[in-house]
């Protein structure tokens, strides 16, 4: 009876079937990696399951096992079927992001075979076989032997000699030089002031502590204002689970713009931590990968991918800032990290906790359904209160001193820097301004790939695209009226550093954007000089906003609060009310009350009056209410179908024909579209897509892979599939 598998390859989509030859019989457990022939080449593949019978009529054999223990336990194994299933995507790929990321050496040798051992009639062969007899040889050393390819074909035909291949990876140079280190140093300031769990902090790590008791998956919201002392409550339960023997894992949004969060984890766990960032050399992040898998390291704290990591018994997953779009992976491999944690968790029987100071609706509304566990943390740590925040009219224009900077803003700033306290002016663009006008004509400069306008960057004087990077000089006279009264529109991160350096000559600005810190060291010296109070005022977009722990601040200023809701996004108040509570959520954080000045042209609007409250809960039930209206998530299902392809025509045609297709295939989906993408043109490619809404994931998911099926003439049309996206680009 032949043995037949099947198994998935990193780089095709699809599940393949094997044969497995008998010396190489070693019972295989899913996710084993195995050498298999692939067209011409050789490929690494992963072992699925067994099989009664191939789909193809002569299959050809596996020619290698590779690992003798599977790097997926059964359920990190399911985990990442489920991934793949959920997504949309192929087996192989996913589970290729759950290995380290080493290199193998594959070989085949030359073996003499038992009849080969015993023939008498070997005839040109004699010499090789003779050779063979002493030990196996690569292909290459027959061909310094001058053994002929007629010779070698000949003596496999008649089964003297096999082929038989072997991987090898690349040793690995001894322990990567820490990933750890920058943050030992800065462990050693905090572990002075280790604070005791207060009684609210103490009762939401007890409920969680209870539930790592049962060995249980159970999941847990922490909703706790900003300054309320989440990470002291993780740095409980994670203590808690270690203690258990038990392996623990913590999400962080980003971890170059957090380094006070790493160091506070350090200052406890020391080097039990593994460490995952996107900054890491592939070594590095081998090494860490192999400390978990060998249990050495039993906390892994990372950003999204950190998921994959290996880590066994896992007690406790926590993500913390879960609302931030970070978690959200929507190239090449499709996932949400939060959504996946809780995957991970369930498959593990682990405690999930989600943190933040403004849920995202996805998981707030799961609390409203009984599915999470809601613990509140209402109030900062020692009593302190939240800012203050004061709305401030922009419409007057009277009362403007500079573009955007009010008197009360400037008064405020005065005041704080003749206190020598710090200041963070927050504005959401980068740049300039967002776009160069023509005073004349009212011309605007458009990318030439992109239907977007350039932003204008002073400092380097040039209009770039924010998307592409496509860059040109800006004009001195508008193409289109010849018009000189070129000017900037709208105000970014570079306006405001240079207003506030006129305003206040004698003050420290920095500025802190993608722009101004393009490496991490960067980053890390702007955060430790606002840590060490040599910054005054720091200008800078949402990286400003992120979970920092600043004592020194105690005046944050949003110049238009306005940008923030200007986007075609039914997310765009949710994401507002959170990038205000976080930015505003970052002064007062030490002993000194803080203060927040938000200026907007709309101080009416509910959402902005709710920001000022500071009242999530309030913002959420109204806003949900038009949620349920305009049939969005959480309370729907949508899965976005972006098409693209450099012909206008051909892509519209193309994307009416899928949408007809998926409409025929179709019960109860509301389907709209096909409308031009809000990005109509990204780097030379038309963009059009479908969005489906729906109750269940799973129909939906049927019903296009149903019309892709039928779809057969797409004529080079690119499609992408996202499930519940959180950008709509
Ligand atoms: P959050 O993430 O909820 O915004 P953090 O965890 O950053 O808040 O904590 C805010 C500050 O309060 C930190 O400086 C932290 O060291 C301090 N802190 C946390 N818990 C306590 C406590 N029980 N007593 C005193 N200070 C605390
Ligand atoms: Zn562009």
């Amino acid at each position: 009876m032949m043995h037949f598998v099947e198994v998935v390859i990193p780089e095709v989509a699809g599940a393949f079937h094997y044969h497995l030859p008998d010396h190489l019989g070693a019972p295989l457990t899913p996710g084993m990696r195995v050498l298999v022939p692939f067209g011409r080449r050789q490929c690494i593949a992963f072992f699925v399951r067994n099989i009664a019978r191939p789909d193809v009529a002569i299959t050809k054999p596996v020619l290698s096992l590779i690992d003798e223990v599977s790097l997926f336990t059964p359920e990190r194994f399911t985990f990442f079927v489920w991934l793949a299933d959920y997504y949309g995507q192929a087996l192989g790929p996913v589970l290729s992001v759950g290995c380290p990321h080493q290199k193998p050496v594959v070989r085949s040798f030359y073996h003499l075979t038992p009849l080969g051992a015993e023939a008498d009639h070997i005839g040109a062969g004699l010499s090789l076989a003779s050779a063979l007899r002493k030990k196996p040889l690569l292909k290459q050393a027959l061909k310094k032997m001058g053994v002929s390819p007629r010779t070698l074909s000949a003596m496999r035909q008649q089964g003297f000699i096999e082929e038989r291949w072997e991987v090898k990876w690349r040793k690995q140079r001894k322990p990567a030089p820490g990933a750890l280190l920058p943050y030992i140093k800065m462990a050693e300031s905090v572990q002075k002031k280790i604070p005791v769990l207060n009684p609210q902090q103490q009762s939401a790590a007890d409920e969680i502590n209870q539930a790592l008791k049962l060995q249980t998956f159970a999941p847990f919201l922490l909703h706790g204002v900003t300054g309320s002392g989440k990470t002291e409550v993780y740095l409980a339960v994670i203590a808690s689970a270690l203690e258990q023997g038990r392996g623990a894992m913590l999400l962080l949004p980003e971890i170059a713009l957090t380094p006070q969060i790493v160091a506070r984890f350090y200052a406890q766990f020391r080097d039990t931590i593994a460490l995952f960032h996107s900054g890491l050399s592939d070594w590095a992040r081998n090494d860490a990968w192999w400390r978990v898998h060998a249990r050495s390291a039993r906390l892994v704290i990372g950003v999204r991918s950190a998921l994959f990591s290996p880590i066994s018994n896992l007690g406790v997953i926590i993500v913390d800032e879960e609302h931030e779009g970070s978690y959200a992976q929507e190239e090449r491999l499709y996932y949400h990290a939060r959504d996946a944690a809780l995957v991970l968790a369930r498959a593990s029987g682990a405690v999930a906790v989600l943190g933040s100071a403004t849920p995202s609706f996805e998981s707030f509304h799961n609390v409203k359904k009984g599915k999470y566990r809601l613990l509140s943390l209402p109030t900062r740590v020692d009593a302190r209160p939240l800012p203050k925040i004061h709305l401030v009219d922009l419409r007057k224009k009277e009362d403007w001193v500079q573009p955007y900077f009010t008197c009360h803003l400037v008064e405020a700033i005065k005041n704080r820097l003749e206190l020598g306290k710090q200041i963070i002016l927050f504005i959401n663009r980068r740049g300039f301004s967002p776009s160069l006008v023509c005073g004349d004509c009212g011309y605007l400069p458009l990318c030439v790939q992109c239907s977007v306008s350039l932003t204008y960057h002073r400092r380097g004087t040039y209009l770039g695209c924010h998307y592409c990077g496509f860059q040109v000089v800006p004009p001195t006279q508008c193409p289109k009226c010849s018009g000189i009264r070129l000017m900037p529109l709208g105000l970014g991160t570079e306006q405001v550093e240079e207003v506030v350096k006129t305003l206040f000559p004698t003050a420290r600005v920095a500025r802190m954007d993608r722009d101004a810190v393009q490496g991490t060291d960067k980053q890390q010296t702007l955060l430790m000089q606002m840590a060490a109070g040599e910054i005054d005022i720091l200008v800078g977009t949402q990286m400003i906003a992120k979970g920092h722990d600043f004592p020194g601040v105690t005046l944050v200023g949003v110049l238009c609060a306005d940008l923030s809701l200007a986007f075609p996004d039914f997310r765009a108040s949710e994401r507002m009310f959170q990038v205000l509570t976080q930015v505003t959520g970052r002064a007062g954080r030490g002993e000194e009350p803080g203060e927040a000045i938000i200026q907007t042209f709309q101080p009416q609007n509910e959402n902005i009056q709710a920001a000022l409250r500071q009242n999530y809960v309030e913002f959420y039930e109204r806003e949900i209410k038009l949620r349920e209206e305009g049939r969005y998530p959480p309370l729907l299902q949508l899965i976005l179908i972006v098409l693209r392809h450099q012909n206008e025509d051909l892509v519209i045609t193309q994307a009416k024909r899928l949408g007809l297709y998926i409409k025929e295939a179709m019960k109860g989906i509301a389907l709209l579209g096909p409308v031009p993408a809000p990005l109509t043109r990204l780097r030379g490619f038309y963009r059009y897509q479908i969005l489906l809404k729906g109750q269940t994931r799973r129909v939906m998911m049927a019903t296009v892979a149903q019309a892709m099926k039928r779809w057969t003439e797409r004529r080079g049309v690119v499609v992408e599939v996202h499930i519940n996206p959180q950008n709509f680009v």
